[in-house]
């Protein structure tokens, strides 16, 4: 019987690219026994000598950045320009923890009554990180350049439609002289993750990707007393205040919903904006919107490209319909999208009723979600209605306002007078249906560590 093979395919016009055999059991049994062996070995490495092997990394992501984005875009149809951007984040991940790392790790001293008391982080050992395609690179250097720096060594389950970019990460740590096993790319299914996660030589996993994913894999890790993470979908809030800077609050507006095509988790998705300015707001952006330059994501000054897959834009297309017979208004213009592809218009629908996709669900593609509110207790209450926590944005110039978007948004980040952006110097994660656990600074790097107590009489 011929073996399966799993394609990637160019979403912008429906081409096979490339065709990949899937790791069969042995494979997968001698990449978690090189893991557990590694990490025997990288544990022991000096922390200087893990920070200028991820200073490596960094270089080698920069000096091949053209060529990994070119293979981003491909397969999942990201403007090349935005590509481009997010495997150069990578290297300043690499960089953020190669300089900090070492203070990250340090010993934290606590004053008992015991001659020394303190909790020192030991790293666990294999990590799984289970990855969307959406940033192909930046969320798993988001997982990987921590865990690295920690002492771990990483495993990786990419989506199966990236998985060029999935051996071009493996390429990058290999090029960088990282020992052997200490990051391996695992092509293999979803339905291999379970064995995977529930093998002994593996001690923790991390998932970035959509919520029926994440409950199965935390099932499983749950069942198995081993730690997880979570970083599943948003759908975030988008509030704008009649103090704001229109100008602003609308081109942020504009770039926080189409970023990366529009399927960000942290996009700006449920736009609400006071009834003062409304109008002016609602007008601006619509105006914007229909001057976005949808089309060939390979061209450098291309705004929105095609969505990842056929089936993510058939489900948009659905969601957007299912919201416009539930009541919601489309303010931008009909227009005409490339064939063949997984193409839909960038599009604004205002006023949907609730108990409609653009209320209930996460939709993951150009979409915004417009409405008029009466104040900010009336923003907040609708923006809390989601069953997702992620990010949250208020623009406002009031401190009071702030304050009590602060205190009251039901969200892992605000952030006020600009969109939520992943920063590796700042937290990242969710609350509610969006996940558990922080990635990314000093709490990233300690997600999958043994915090072990120490107290010496
Ligand atoms: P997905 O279908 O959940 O896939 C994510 C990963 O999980 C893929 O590697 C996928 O493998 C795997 N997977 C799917 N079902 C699984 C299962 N039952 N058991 C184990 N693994 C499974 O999500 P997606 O559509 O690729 O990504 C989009 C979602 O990710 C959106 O909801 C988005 O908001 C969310 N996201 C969240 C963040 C964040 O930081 N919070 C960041 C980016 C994206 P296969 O491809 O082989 O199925």
């Amino acid at each position: 019987m011929p073996e399966r093979q799993v394609q990637s395919i160019n979403p912008a016009n429906g081409e096979v690219i490339e065709s990949f055999t899937p790791l069969n059991a042995a494979r997968i049994d001698t990449a978690l026994d090189k893991a557990a062996n590694r990490f025997r070995n990288w544990r022991t490495v000096p922390l200087a000598e893990r920070a200028e092997l991820l200073n490596r990394a960094a270089e080698v992501l920069e000096a091949k950045a053209s060529e990994y984005a070119r293979d981003i875009t491909l397969e999942m149809g990201k403007p090349i320009s935005q590509a481009e951007a997010e495997v150069k984040k990578c290297a300043a991940a690499c960089r953020h923890y190669a300089e900090h790392g070492a203070a990250y790790l340090q010993d934290e001293t606590i004053s008992t009554e015991a001659h020394r008391a303190f909790v020192r982080h030991l790293p666990m050992g294999p990590v799984l990180a289970v990855m969307p395609w959406n940033f192909p690179f930046w969320q798993v250097f988001r997982f990987a350049a921590p865990a690295l720096m920690a002492g771990n060594v990483g495993l990786l389950k990419h989506a199966s439609n990236v998985w060029r970019s999935a051996l071009n990460i493996e390429d990058v740590f290999h090029r960088a002289g990282f020992p052997e096993g200490c990051f391996q790319t695992l092509l293999i299914g979803s339905s291999e993750v379970e064995s995977v996660i529930r093998d002994n030589r593996v001690k923790a996993v991390t998932l970035t990707g959509s919520g029926p994913a994440g409950r199965s894999v935390a099932a499983i890790a749950g069942d198995s007393i081993k730690p997880s993470l979570l970083e599943l979908g948003g759908s975030d809030a988008f509030i704008v205040m009649p103090s704001a800077d229109l100008g602003k609050a609308v081109k942020t507006a504009v770039t926080a919903r189409i970023q990366n095509s529009g399927q960000s988790c942290i996009a700006g998705k449920r736009f609400f904006v006071h009834a003062d300015i409304y109008d002016d707001f609602a007008k601006r952006f619509t105006t914007a919107f229909d001057a976005l330059k949808v089309g060939d994501p390979m061209k450098a000054d291309t705004d929105v490209g095609p969505l990842a897959t056929l089936a993510i834009r058939d489900e948009l297309a659905d969601q957007v319909e299912r919201s416009l017979k539930g009541g919601a208004e489309r303010l931008t213009k009909e227009r005409t999208v490339p064939g063949n592809g997984a193409w839909i218009a960038p599009q604004i629908l205002a006023d949907a009723h609730s108990g409609t996709p653009s209320t209930d669900e996460e939709m993951f593609g150009p979409v915004a979600n417009l409405w008029k509110v009466s104040n900010l207790d009336d923003a907040i209450t609708r923006a809390n209605r989601s069953v997702f926590g992620l990010g949250s944005v208020l623009f406002s110039k009031e401190e009071s306002e702030i304050d009590q978007a602060v205190r009251e948004l039901e969200a892992g980040a605000t952030f006020v007078n600009s969109m939520v952006a992943s920063d590796p110097r700042l937290p990242f994660g969710g609350i509610k249906q969006s996940g558990y656990g922080r990635e990314l600074a000093a709490d990233g790097l300690r997600a999958f560590m043994n915090r072990k107590t120490v107290s010496v009489a």
